[in-house]
């Protein structure tokens, strides 16, 4: 058969991964948390592990807007920018990642995106050519609306085949959307696997 032909029909098979940014591609409220709350707060008795809910703000005696403007000033500091992926997902992007398509889709504040859409292009560009947001509210600022949230978002785009998340509801959102989604253990949530973890069993079921 023509080499054209072959190559085009691979291409027709291959899946369509969704990755969400912030705490499955990063580590941004581990780092946030450790690098400026603890710091700053030495008689905050938590750690990361205590984080039980997303937002966290009522576990530090936070106002939500309070929080959000810390997390979101961190999002754009150098300190972010810092973050390192984690060894084991560059590894298996490295060896899997052409076996896919890649689409990150991150909920931040519009203002926020840019420096994210870097990182991600740092580390990831090789593979993720797409990078999609959901504009999170925020005082005083307005943002057309195309989609409520990402599962909105997912059901407008239409060909995502896997989905890799750490909030529990777009989980079941995209689920229900006949998508293979995956959360990553948080300690806000209930999942039981790690982003690595997940990704040797998405490469085991492709
Ligand atoms: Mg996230």
């Amino acid at each position: 058969m023509d080499r054209v032909v072959l190559i085009y029909r691979y291409k027709l098979k291959v899946k369509t991964i969704i990755w969400d940014i912030d705490d499955v591609l990063n580590d941004l409220m581990k780092s946030w948390f450790e690098n400026i709350w603890l710091p700053s707060n030495p008689g905050c008795r938590l750690s990361y592990k205590n984080l039980t809910s997303n937002p966290p703000n009522e576990l530090l005696n936070l106002q939500k807007e309070d929080y959000f403007k810390l997390l979101d000033e961190y999002r754009n500091s150098n300190k972010a920018n810092n973050m390192k992926p984690d060894e084991k997902v560059i590894k298996w992007f490295e060896k899997y990642g052409e076996n896919f398509r890649h689409i990150a889709l991150t909920a931040r504040p519009t203002h926020t995106v840019s420096a994210v859409a870097e990182w991600v292009l740092c580390y990831f560009g090789k593979w993720i050519r797409t990078i999609s947001f959901i504009p999170s509210g925020r005082p005083n600022i307005y943002m057309p609306t195309y989609d409520k949230g990402k599962v909105e978002y997912l059901k407008w785009f239409g060909k995502a085949d896997f989905f890799i998340d750490d909030k529990t509801e777009d989980i079941e959102g995209a689920k229900k959307l006949g998508i293979k989604s995956y959360l990553v253990a948080q300690p806000w949530n209930n999942g039981k696997l790690t982003l690595p973890m997940i990704l040797d069993l998405l490469t085991k079921n492709e």
